[in-house]
């Protein structure tokens, strides 16, 4: 489901993050702390969970970390030493307070909030077998099915609820939990999403990216393990490893394309180098006759700097982007819409006349605002305009966490290579190829036998069954009440 918004600049986004502190006189200030660094992995909504030892205490707010989490008032009454929060951008279930996480639920062993990146493909399937067996959902979100099948399971601990229920869903999820007795964070079987451990002192830190244990000066301890439960409690870390044995794990390659922070280090791949990797690699396989090499910023810097060391073309900054343009923009007319792009980027006209430009991006996916890039790089009096993509052609949604259109809106899906160029209006167009993807990660080559990522929406390989999607979820209504944010 694609969540859309003002100025959208046409790229997949990513869904959420999540952060949580065992064991620290002011957890949940490090949780928000933490939740800053993942701002870029959800903008919608953000919630913190603290347990002060007897009670838990929430506060969930739409918008930003930095504005929900201001006030002192509110800061001071999560008290507690230990703490989880969760930023969120909506793949399933609507826009509406009763989805921004923790969700938290009170069952018989005590409280627990719960949060995940990622997204259940089997939620919907579950969510009606849990309704027909008496189960009220309070939310349309996918969480609240493992807090169901936690409270409907008949085991005795926290953890044994945990794994029973885990067993029961499909989908790629790092996972957040909170009980009275310790914090736990899980990863699925493929390990498809991030999650790493992290330690400040004696407390015990869980996040998506290891830039948000940067943030608060914990130390990277090391990658939750795919299929791996980690519990921290008054008697340190456990890990469990209780689902079957997968065959490989697949690491979503997205997450070194695009969705990761740059100076974060995900299963021990620095995302800056990556990223580089991939842009020479771009290079070695795309090279073109051109003066300058720019990205279109940020995201497609690294892959440019990559483009432009291998190719021995000059690096320049063609396009500065403006920071300041807020989700919380006013909602723009059509006529206005239009011009979003430009609120967003400008052309730095004295780097650009009468200039061959290879301009470097990390992916297309409706082409909308690739076109206007192109158009605004050419007006700007640049006498070609070569564009490099540092993914293959995106030719399939996902269904793993991230927002994605319909298929049918993919350009890739519609278009072959050289009908996108045209499309985009630039003088050539050519991405990196899955091989070089793979390369540039380190790999000789994806082996299709045994492929090392999940690289689903650009080769439609999807590692994880698409139960609800098979039958037909987008059919299903969730809940017969309307709320807004
Ligand atoms: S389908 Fe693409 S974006 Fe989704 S998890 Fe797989 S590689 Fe990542």
């Amino acid at each position: 489901m694609l969540t859309t918004h003002p100025y959208d600049d046409d790229h997949l986004r990513e869904e959420c993050g999540v952060f949580g502190v065992f064991g620290h006189p002011e957890a949940a200030a490090l949780v928000a702390l933490g939740l800053h660094a993942l701002q870029h992995r959800g903008q919608e909504a953000a919630g913190i969970v603290a347990f002060d030892g007897e009670q838990f205490h929430a506060h969930r707010g739409m918008g930003h970390v930095g504005d929900i989490f201001a006030s002192k008032e509110v800061m001071a009454s999560l008290e507690g030493h230990s703490a989880l929060g969760h930023v969120r951008y909506a793949t399933t279930g609507e826009v509406a307070m009763r989805n921004v996480q923790p969700l938290f639920a009170d069952f018989e062993f005590g409280g627990l909030a719960i949060c995940h990146n990622g997204n259940l493909t089997n939620s919907y399937h579950l969510r009606r077998q849990l309704v027909r067996r008496g189960s009220l959902f309070q939310s349309t979100s996918d969480t609240e099915v493992i807090v169901h099948l936690i409270a409907t399971s008949l085991k005795h601990t926290v953890e044994d609820r945990m794994v029973e229920a885990l067993r029961q869903v499909e989908g790629a999820y790092s996972l957040g939990a909170l009980a009275q007795n310790g914090l736990m964070g899980v990863r699925d079987p493929l390990g498809v999403r991030p999650l790493v451990l992290g330690q400040l002192g004696d407390a015990w830190i869980i996040a998506s990216e290891s830039c948000a244990l940067d943030i608060i000066g914990a130390e990277f301890v090391r990658d939750i393990e795919p299929g791996e439960i980690v519990t921290i409690d008054a008697l340190g870390v456990h890990s469990t490893k209780p689902f079957a044995k997968a065959r490989s794990q697949r690491f979503c390659i997205f997450e070194h394309i695009y969705f990761a922070r740059p100076d974060s280090i995900v299963e021990g791949t620095s995302v800056y180098e990556a990223r580089k990797r991939i842009g020479a690699e771009l290079a070695r396989e795309n090279p073109i006759a051109a003066d300058i090499v720019i990205p279109v910023p940020d995201s497609g810097v690294p892959a440019a700097i990559g483009y432009a060391q291998e190719s021995g073309l000059p690096f320049e900054l063609g396009i500065i982007r403006n920071h300041y343009v807020g989700r919380t923009f006013i909602e723009p007319t059509d006529q206005i819409r239009h011009l979003g792009v430009k609120l967003k980027h400008n052309a730095n006209r004295a780097n650009l006349q009468g200039k061959r430009v290879v301009l470097v991006d990390d992916s297309i996916v409706r082409g909308t605002t690739s076109t206007k890039i192109v158009e605004m790089v050419r007006s700007a009096g640049a006498s070609e305009v070569h564009m490099r993509i540092s993914s293959p052609p995106t030719t399939h949604s996902c269904f793993y966490g991230i927002a994605t259109p319909e298929r049918d809106q993919l350009l890739a899906a519609r278009y072959d290579v050289r009908a996108m160029g045209r499309f985009i209006g630039a003088d050539s167009l050519a991405f990196v190829s899955i091989d070089g993807l793979y390369r540039a990660m380190g790999e000789p080559g994806r082996d299709p036998a045994a492929p090392k990522f999940c690289d689903a929406c650009f080769t439609g390989d999807y590692p994880i069954a698409l139960t609800d999607h098979e039958a037909g979820k987008v059919s299903i209504q969730l809940s017969l009440l309307a709320e807004t944010a």
